[in-house]
């Protein structure tokens, strides 16, 4: 029987959303915009987007999100979070007593790249996608200082790393959502193909 169309969920708390729907269907997913907690139970896969990661951290405490959040993405629910979304991740960030998920064990940097690099596109070179770069949109992006064991690095800018992986769970600094190419959202689909296989299995077995 042919792989059913995975469901991503995209937290739709604040940021920019609509985006990662459309790629995310480009890609060849389902996607919906997630805001409430039994909604997470449909998912296949969940990207916490871009926005403003104090703010948002505070709406996932407040609607009661970050606990079932956290437990199904340890539990192996494939996470992606672009820009905030990789901070909100993070084990934690750099000189700021900033509340996270602490799914990913990375230290990030908020607007790490300074005033004059606040907005930029560069070519990135992602091995894990292609040879051809990746036109990458950073927006007072954060980077990663620290990567704990078992986290990969796909991506630096500068010599600062801007997309890691542990496991079930991708971050990036930048937001592949703008721009038409779809290569990283189409990672993220075999993340999350790969759960889904790995999930039959243990069900299976
Ligand atoms: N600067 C934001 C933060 O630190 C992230 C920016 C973004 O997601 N585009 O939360």
């Amino acid at each position: 029987m042919a792989d059913r169309v995975p469901a991503i969920g995209v937290l739709a708390l604040q940021g920019d959303v609509e985006e990662h729907l459309v790629a995310l269907r480009r890609a060849g997913a389902q996607a919906h915009a997630v805001k409430q907690r039994d909604q997470l139970d449909e998912l296949d896969g969940l990207v916490i987007p871009g926005g403003e990661s104090t703010t948002v951290m505070k709406l996932l405490q407040r609607f009661g999100l970050a606990s079932p959040i956290v437990e199904r993405v340890r539990a192996g629910l494939p996470l992606w979070g672009t820009c905030m979304g990789m901070i909100v991740a993070s084990h934690d960030v750099a000189d700021l007593k900033q509340p996270t998920l602490d799914v990913l064990d990375v230290t990030v940097r908020r607007n790490a790249f300074g005033r004059q690099n606040e907005s930029a596109e560069v070519d990135l070179n992602v091995p894990a996608i292609g040879a051809k770069p990746f036109a990458a949109v950073f927006i007072r992006a954060p980077w990663v200082e620290r990567v704990g064991p078992g986290v990969e690095l796909l991506a630096s800018r500068e010599g600062h790393g801007v997309m890691v992986r542990q496991g079930n769970v991708l971050a990036t600094s930048f937001h592949p959502e703008l721009g038409g190419d779809t290569r990283i959202h189409e990672y993220f689909l075999s993340i999350v193909r790969e759960a889904l296989r790995i999930g039959k299995r243990s069900t299976a077995a």
